[in-house]
């Protein structure tokens, strides 16, 4: 049996500053702020969540920020690298922002045919622009200040950073479906669904790489899309049978979610497409008020008293 999963659909993050990583996302990268919500695991930690502007999956970074979180270092054992989709010869645009604003970024390599430049979000996160040569057909993130020519579609992949790469791509392959891509040096990509961007695994076994550490800067787990809560159960079963420990369904009110750890020591996370974040609040305003999931609703006040302001 092959299970449903159709790519990526959101990927979270830890940070520290929490009003640095809104200016970050918001202005110099162009994304929208989809979702202000908390962690329902910690109500005093923000849940906030970046994307396009419908907040599509496949789009969406988001982010637990602690005040204060120690840093920690991007390696092996997670997801090393979070990339996004832009437009073919906009690189150079990207690179001239990210001078003027300060942003720390790497000179722009090629990585399977697709230019490639790297860059660090104020916590130290690794993102990635891929200015691919493939179609990406999804829309441009709306901002007032980055170009629709060049804005960001949605994310392109992840790469996960591992000491062996054949377990994970065993459970990538035969437990999830997704197939060879690619293989070039010390990466190999994998690809689901219909592929292209938005769907991208990639599997990095440099030796050099260190050890990652948990702490802000790095991503805390990789969420995959199924289409509906059929799909979700069959990936479940999928999973369960092939060996792996599963965490039960849980409602996320966006979306269904459940959680299992892949051999590499990634968390991983098949997410449903349905009922997605217009669930409690119309597109046109997402993210303007601060959205509890219905159980939390009556703790509104005490929530709202103990959260930061940001915006
Ligand atoms: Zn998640």
């Amino acid at each position: 049996m092959k299970t449903s999963i159709t790519g990526l659909h959101h990927i979270t993050a830890i940070s520290s500053d929490v009003r640095r990583n809104m200016q970050f996302y918001t202005q110099a990268l162009g994304l929208r702020f989809v979702k202000k919500s908390v962690n329902q695991d910690d109500t005093g930690t923000y849940h906030l969540y970046y994307g396009d502007y419908a907040g599509s999956p496949g789009t969406i970074l988001t982010f637990f920020p602690w005040a204060g979180m120690r840093r920690g270092r991007p390696g092996s054992g997670q997801s090393y690298a979070t990339a996004f989709s832009v437009p073919a010869h906009s690189l150079p645009f990207w690179q001239q922002r990210f001078t003027t604003l300060k942003i720390e970024s790497l000179p722009i390599e090629k990585r399977f045919d697709d230019d490639v430049l790297t860059f660090l979000d104020p916590d130290g996160l690794r993102l990635e622009l891929v200015a691919t040569k493939e179609v990406d057909s999804r829309p441009p993130a709306p901002s007032t200040e980055v170009p629709a020519e060049h804005a960001i579609r949605g994310f392109h992949g992840t790469t996960l950073g591992l000491i062996e790469a054949s377990p994970t791509a065993t459970v990538l392959t035969a437990t999830m479906g997704y197939r060879l891509a690619a293989q070039s040096g010390h990466r190999t990509r994998y690809t689901v669904g219909l592929g292209g961007p938005g769907t991208y695994v990639n599997l990095l076994t440099d030796p050099t790489l260190p050890r990652g550490l948990d702490g802000a800067g790095t991503i805390h787990h990789v969420a995959f899309r199924v289409d509906d809560d059929a799909a979700q159960l069959a990936s479940r079963a999928q999973i369960e049978n092939d060996g792996l420990s599963v965490s039960p369904v849980i409602d996320r009110a966006y979306f269904k979610s459940i959680y299992y750890r892949e051999p590499g020591g990634v968390l991983f996370e098949i997410a449903t497409d349905q009922p997605g974040f217009a669930i409690d609040e119309p597109v046109e305003t997402l993210g303007t008020k601060l959205s509890l999931p219905p159980h939390l609703e009556r703790h509104r006040t005490a929530i709202e008293a103990g959260l930061p302001k940001i915006n």
